[in-house]
């Protein structure tokens, strides 16, 4: 039984897999099967993240909208992991709810 999603260019079901690639029989419309596993989520020195893991900043972050800095070696719990430009999706005592990027932090 097919989990594949129906083409997103016309809605067709009867996609097929090629490899890491999804095809649409109908119009030829191929992309990327990305939801099909799990995206990894790895802190700057490649560790893997949970959601829930405990992490450090590696570097001063603005805060967009704010002229907060969020300091390097802040503690921040993950919340959430989220496929985005900005992947974690935390709250940071006396800032509130932030979005981070994985590539500045480190495993705590
Ligand atoms: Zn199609």
């Amino acid at each position: 039984m097919s989990e594949l999603p129906p083409c997103p260019e016309c809605a067709c079901e009867y996609v097929y897999e090629d490899g890491p690639l999804l095809i649409c029989p109908e119009c030829a419309h191929e992309w990327a099967a990305a939801d099909s596993a799990a995206k990894v989520y790895r802190d700057a020195n490649g560790n893997e993240l949970q959601d829930g893991d405990m992490v450090t900043l590696i570097k001063d972050l603005k805060v967009k909208g704010t002229s907060k800095t969020v300091k390097v070696g802040t503690k921040v719990r993950i919340n959430r992991l989220v496929d985005e430009d900005h992947d974690i999706d935390c709250k940071i005592d006396g800032i509130g709810a932030m979005k981070l990027k994985t590539e500045f932090v480190k495993k705590a």
